[in-house]
């Protein structure tokens, strides 16, 4: 049966970029070898590489002065290289959700950490408003979509000091103002690639201003030099993300793909609203994430949670269990998700209702 993907992460790909994944690993272009035996250093790879970096700066319109690095690790290494390479003294974190709070802890190896906001206290059910950014901080760090809570910051803030950001979750789901930022990081594997790589947008000047010793596969410097070539870098989830940017180049970018998941969550949220078994769990509809869509059964249909879990699951609907912190369910609705996968939860939402 036709399986429809709304897992968290590792998640949906284009099915454009398993194909031509899958083609480059049996016999890359053509060459008689897998993109996966061939040497990192070959002319083959170092094209593949030069044209990833420069398809990032192409949707992202990525301004001058910044460098595009794959590194591995995952975001949570960034927890760690994040504070290593900027944290001279203090830094400003909001506290919005799991990783959130991981990001901040890391932190606190390397020096002070003024927590400006946190929703811990509402289950991580809200994206705080009532602070303001201290200035006599190195930098504010802020997770723009909480994949686990379905909470989301969808606009580019001003801040008075270097913004940093994990978009693991929302990178290439809307446009993004690279030159707010001074760090933007995430894993591909939400919304481009199988898991193994890590991307790092980082404004070259805001590095360099530390003076603790840096292990030279956690400095960022090492690694623009190097063009993310110090070591091996991970081939094939490079060779992937590739492809999965091609194909939003072809379906009219970054703002074309915003407009498709505008459109794609709304239509969820209204559904969400309409049916009287399920509810948001999100009070604030301007927190909600057009990334991944939390819901939770009516508190006088709560015992029919497994029962709608089994009935979606044997109509193709994969992965909407909600995370054991929320419970419930989540959709997500990644890039590559169409809109029909979309609709078919609908109608299993309706169906559910119908029957009961
Ligand atoms: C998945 C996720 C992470 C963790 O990523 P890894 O690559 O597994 O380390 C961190 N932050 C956010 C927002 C995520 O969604």
């Amino acid at each position: 049966m036709k399986q429809h993907n709304f897992s968290a992460g590792p998640s949906i790909l284009s099915p454009y970029t398993i194909k031509k994944t899958a083609e480059g690993i049996l016999d890359l272009d053509k060459s008689g070898l897998s993109i996966m035996e061939i040497s990192h250093r070959s002319k083959e790879f170092m094209a593949i590489m030069d044209e990833t970096r420069q398809l990032f700066v192409e949707l992202l319109d990525i301004p001058s002065g910044y460098s595009v690095l794959f590194l591995q690790g995952g975001a949570s290494l960034q927890f760690c290289m994040v504070p290593y390479n900027l944290l001279k003294k203090k830094a400003a974190y909001l506290d919005t959700g799991s990783w959130a709070n991981k990001a901040l802890k890391e932190a606190k190896l390397f020096g002070e950490v003024d927590t400006v906001a946190s929703s811990k206290e509402a289950n991580y059910s809200y994206i705080p408003r009532d602070y303001s950014i201290p200035r006599d901080v190195d930098y504010f760090h802020i997770t723009t979509n909480n994949t686990i809570y379905g909470t989301e910051i969808k606009e580019d803030m001003d801040s008075p000091v270097h913004l940093v950001a994990d978009m693991s979750s929302d990178i290439f789901s809307r446009p993004v103002d690279v030159s707010k930022y001074a760090l933007i990081y995430g894993g591909a594997q939400k919304n481009l690639a199988p898991a193994g790589v890590t991307f790092v947008i980082v404004k070259d000047e805001v590095l360099g201003h530390v003076e603790r010793a840096i292990p030279t596969m956690l400095d960022y410097r090492i690694h623009i030099d190097k063009e993310s070539m110090f070591n091996t870098p991970p081939v094939v989830a490079i060779y992937a993300a590739m492809h999965t940017l091609h194909w939003y180049r072809e379906q009219g970018g970054v703002s074309a793909m915003h407009k498709l998941n505008l459109d794609k969550a709304a239509v969820l949220y209204d559904e969400i609203e309409r049916n009287p078994i399920f509810t948001s769990n999100i009070a604030n509809a301007d927190d909600r994430s057009i990334m991944n869509v939390t819901f939770v059964m009516k508190e006088e249909y709560k015992e029919k949670e497994a029962d709608f879990l089994a009935f979606a699951t044997a109509q193709g609907m994969s992965g909407i269990k909600g995370h054991r912190s929320v419970g419930g369910f989540r959709a997500s609705i990644y890039n590559a998700m169409p809109k029909s996968s979309v609709e078919a939860l609908i109608g299993a939402m309706r169906d559910f209702q119908k029957k009961l």
